[in-house]
């Protein structure tokens, strides 16, 4: 098909300013929605340069940009779109993998320094497309989307705020980790030395009214060394350097939570942590700070 077989649409740009063209730029891009040409013809004013968006109904996939996207302190807007296409594949898992029910649980991660993408309030999340994720800043306020982030939101802005180097928060209901809280059993990362190795100690946070400030509350004295917390009769939280990374640490997690309680079945006791020599071992071994 070429192009003058397309029957173009004009899609209204309403706001013209940088941020807000390509942020639909990506998105039709990320979501797959049909094709878009930028030509030079000028028919819409754009502070960049005069571009004129056509949507075209082709069903070809996206082109790559006939442009370079601006960047915000070095970090490409474009890349937006990825992260949305990656949240929304986490979600799914979460969905599918059984860590969260109905409406539960969040998910989120940085754009940028200042911005990050989080999921709606009270939507199944193995549900949500590309384009319901909402654009917040690290004050909570909606930036882009049409509905409201969950009220669990402040978790993940006490770890943005608290931690330069934490990108993706992944909360969820994991049922087995969940149930070590209500029974009142610590999750041992030091009996399983890849748990251990790979997201250290992971203490439970004593209990919070959920949906206030008790939560964030909770957490603050845990988030500063922690890789995991476990919510006391709640759930989890886990973070990353990137969404695959805080998503992989809650699997690991419910995995050898389950195997923590095989073992206790088995033995009819909890299975022992390994003993400090045989850790220091190992952070020696692999150049972990024990
Ligand atoms: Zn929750």
């Amino acid at each position: 098909m070429t192009i003058s077989d397309a029957r173009p649409v004009l899609h209204p740009v309403r706001e013209c300013d940088a941020g807000a063209f390509f942020r639909f730029f990506t998105l039709c891009h990320a979501t797959g929605a049909p094709n878009i040409l930028i030509t030079l013809s000028a028919k819409i004013a754009c502070p960049l340069s005069p571009l004129f968006c056509i949507l075209l109904s082709t069903g070809r996939p996206c082109g790559a940009p006939l442009f370079p996207p601006p960047t915000t302190n070095g970090i490409a807007v474009q890349k937006e779109s990825d992260l949305r296409v990656e949240l929304i594949d986490i979600c799914r898992k979460l969905a599918a993998k059984g860590l969260i029910a109905a409406t539960d649980g969040n998910v989120s991660c940085r754009v940028g320094e200042d911005r990050l993408l989080i999921t709606p309030s009270g939507t199944a999340k193995g549900d949500l497309r590309a384009v319901d994720l909402l654009l917040a800043d690290l004050d909570g306020q909606v930036v882009a989307g049409a509905t409201r982030p969950s009220s669990e939101i402040r978790m993940h802005l006490l770890a943005y705020r608290m931690r330069p180097d934490v990108r993706a928060v992944v909360h969820a209901h994991p049922p087995m980790l969940t149930a070590f809280t209500l029974a009142g059993v610590p999750f041992t990362a030091e009996a399983l030395p890849e748990v251990w190795l790979t997201i250290g100690r992971t203490p439970t946070a004593p209990y919070a009214t959920p949906s206030t400030d008790e939560v964030p509350d909770s957490i603050a004295g845990l988030v500063q060394d922690h890789q995991a917390i476990l919510l006391e009769r709640h759930g989890s939280l886990t973070f990353g350097n990137n969404l695959r990374e805080a998503y992989l640490r809650l699997e690991k997690l419910e995995h050898a939570a389950h195997t923590l309680f095989f073992a206790r079945l088995l033995a009819g006791r909890p299975a022992s942590p390994l003993p400090g020599p045989a850790l220091e071992k190992l952070a020696r071994a692999f150049g972990r700070k024990n």
